[in-house]
């Protein structure tokens, strides 16, 4: 059965196939390029706040390729972490980010993405502290969103590293929470002011009971903690109500906002009110 498995599979490696890899190899061959040619962006979205409103935005790269145009992070990042590239990629959004939130309106936050390799890079720390000095940005002012992978590996260190971070005073997020491998461990033992509930319990979160016990579990768990909550891709009216009633504390979703350049921003705060919510 084994060989007629190897043979069947041999036969479907058709042409398209051939192409696609043929094209996630031009890709990650680029990719080596991007930074020096200078082919990465961010778009931020906003974070809206039941009660303020927006209190800021989450940087989300981009990677504009000459021909392919531009690519979407969950095809690159992915690349750029087994290639050991995420480290300065990740550094340059960082600066870029806290350098455009250093422009903002003085109440703004501004969040961003870790990638582990980051995370785990000796000197972060220092990193961040240098960024930050080096912009103007007060420490409360930058989020970092980890997820549950980057605390998978050397536990000690990264608790070292988010405590760090907490008495730098940075915020720190736990982001797709529920996705992977949720351990209430980590809840317990690190210092989070957020929680994001992944977008997948929210797309359905008004007609699945499932999802919405769930997502009531999520900000139940959070709130007795002491931690907020965020739910990532609210879509619908319908959606942010639920979450409202159910005493989420912050949205995020193309409801709210869809990721934008920086330089939309000034026009998105201008022509936004949520007093909806
Ligand atoms: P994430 O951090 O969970 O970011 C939220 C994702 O949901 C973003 O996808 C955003 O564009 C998308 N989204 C927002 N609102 C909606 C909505 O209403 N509906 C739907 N369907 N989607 C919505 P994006 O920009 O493609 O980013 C994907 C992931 O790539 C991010 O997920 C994050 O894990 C990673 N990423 C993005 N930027 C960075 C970065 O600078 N560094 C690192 N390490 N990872 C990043
Ligand atoms: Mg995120
Ligand atoms: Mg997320
Ligand atoms: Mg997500």
């Amino acid at each position: 059965a084994a060989k007629n498995d190897g043979r069947g599979r041999a036969r479907t490696f058709n042409r398209s196939m051939m192409i696609m890899l043929e094209q996630r190899e031009m890709l990650r061959r680029s990719l080596r390029v991007a930074l020096q040619e200078q082919q990465f962006f961010i778009e931020y979205q906003p974070l809206v706040e039941i009660v303020d409103g927006i209190i800021g935005f989450e940087a989300l790269l981009r990677w504009r390729h000459p021909y392919a145009g531009v690519v979407p992070p969950s095809l690159f990042i992915p690349m750029a972490e087994a290639d050991g590239l995420m480290g300065d990629i990740g550094a340059w959004v960082l600066e870029q980010a806290c350098r455009e939130a250093a422009t903002w309106p003085s109440h703004f936050i501004v969040s961003v993405n870790l990638s582990p390799a980051e995370f785990l890079r000796a000197g972060f720390t220092d990193r961040i502290t240098r960024i930050l000095d080096e912009v103007g940005l007060p420490a409360d002012r930058l989020e970092l969103e980890i997820t549950e992978t980057v605390l998978l590996e050397r536990t000690t260190n990264n608790l070292d590293t988010l405590h760090t971070l907490e008495v730098l005073g940075t915020r720190i997020a736990l982001d797709d929470f529920g996705t992977r491998y949720s351990s209430l461990n980590y809840l317990q033992n690190f210092p989070f002011d957020t929680i994001k509930i992944d977008k997948h319990f929210i797309n359905d979160v008004e007609t699945n009971p499932k999802s919405q016990t769930i997502v009531r579990f999520i900000i139940g768990l959070a709130h007795g903690l002491g931690m907020r909550v965020t739910a990532e891709g609210v879509e619908t009216t319908g959606q942010a109500d639920w979450l409202i009633k159910k005493k989420c504390d912050r949205l995020q979703g193309n409801f709210l906002g869809a990721p934008m350049s920086a330089e939309a921003i000034g026009d998105f705060l201008r022509q936004s009110s949520f007093e909806m919510l």
